[in-house]
């Protein structure tokens, strides 16, 4: 297969678009390309499908987040790639607003879900009701070393999954459905108030019309059963507060053969007692003795990764002074490298001098030149 386009540009925006820029960049090249208009022209049939992929990511501000920190490779390895729409109700969802161009069958050939979609367009009164599993949130707290390094990571979670026994379906074995008593088959009923008459969904069968005759004696009639699962969680070197990972089909199960829902995982940074992390960069605070910082000496400085970096104070080194270690901070998440770790030197001055050295430095004071009190200080920051 040939190389895919960047998406931004199979839609002619730039990155920064807003969704109605983008919506509205996809509904011109669906109208240019769309099949019904160019009946036998391969190429114009690709560029609808390349468009409609495109849409499909940019169009949903979670897929495009992924997009736009993965690339493609995210959108396939994190969302399961292009995968044709997950549910009618995606479906609707995405592609609202664009229903003057969508009145064809275009769709179910190009993209195969023919069976989902099919069904909810033949308008019949009773419609199956099928639904997409619900998409389980899991919040996973690391720490900066783990950000560091990449680890694989277990996690615990209970979910929803499909009953064995009746594969979902919520009838006992042998059983099928049956016509439901309540409504007779309508999915609806009636009730007269006063003048009017109200018709609301039948409340036994959901509307769907048909009942199981007799459930599933392990999942009392739902189709799910709940399940405690341990899953394995790849964390790459870099991630950051907020990245998220979705794992497809590893959520909720859906029901009335629906797809199963997505398990997104959503990483958190626990805050290092040391380090303080900014962007790609950490940033420390050491401590030097004043002598130290007059003189100038070697210091050991602790990295995020556990090994120690010697420092050269020059002598005269003023507090606050900042010491770049470079390389030695957070790896970068798409390219090779990593950022720097920023040392502060703190001077401190010792408050309990002992008699000795507190004749000694007086001595010093006088023999030394004249330190006169400075005048002001431009200011600048005062903290
Ligand atoms: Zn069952
Ligand atoms: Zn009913």
């Amino acid at each position: 297969m040939a190389t895919k386009r960047d998406y931004y540009e199979v839609l002619g925006v730039d990155r920064n678009a807003t969704n109605e820029d983008i919506k509205k960049a996809y509904r011109k090249l669906a109208i240019k390309y769309h099949p019904d208009k160019n009946p036998g022209d391969k190429t114009a049939e690709e560029k609808f499908k390349e468009a409609t992929e495109a849409y499909e990511v940019l169009g949903d501000d979670q897929r495009r987040n992924i997009y736009n920190q993965f690339g493609h490779e995210g959108v396939h390895a994190q969302a399961g790639g292009f995968r044709g729409f997950r549910s009618t109700a995606d479906f609707e969802d995405l592609f609202s607003g664009f229903s003057d161009i969508f009145n064809s069958d275009v769709f179910e050939s190009f993209f195969g879900f023919g069976d989902i979609f099919g069904r909810s367009r033949t308008g019949t009164a009773r419609r199956e009701r099928v639904h997409r599993g619900s998409d389980i949130r899991y919040d996973h707290n690391l720490s900066l070393e783990e950000v560091v390094f990449g680890k694989k990571v277990e996690i615990q979670l209970t979910r929803d999954e499909q009953c064995s026994e009746c594969r979902g379906t919520g009838a006992k074995a042998g059983s099928g459905r049956e016509t439901c008593p309540q409504c007779g088959g309508t999915g609806q009923v009636s009730r007269t108030q006063g003048f009017f008459t109200i018709a609301t969904t039948c409340s036994r069968c959901k509307g769907r019309g048909n009942v199981i005759k007799e459930y599933c004696p392990k999942c009392r009639g739902s189709g799910a059963i709940s399940k405690k699962r341990r899953i394995v969680l790849d964390i790459e070197p870099g991630f950051s507060e907020g990245t998220f990972l979705r794992l497809q089909g590893e959520g909720n199960t859906g029901s009335g053969g629906g797809p199963t829902g997505d398990l997104i995982v959503v990483i958190h940074e626990k805050p290092h007692p040391y380090f303080l992390r900014q962007g790609n960069d950490v940033m420390c605070q050491i401590p030097i003795g004043v002598y130290q910082a007059i003189l100038g000496a070697d210091i050991k400085v602790p990295t995020i990764d556990g090994k120690t970096v010697r420092i050269t104070i020059p002598p005269g080194t003023q507090s606050g002074k900042i010491f770049r270690l470079r390389k030695e901070g957070i790896p970068y998440m798409k390219r090779r490298g990593r950022g720097d770790q920023l040392v502060k030197v703190i001077v401190t001055i010792p408050k309990d001098l002992s008699s000795y050295e507190s004749k000694a430095l007086q001595e010093l004071s006088m023999k030394s030149r004249n330190t006169d009190s400075p005048s002001l200080l431009h200011v600048k920051n005062f903290e």
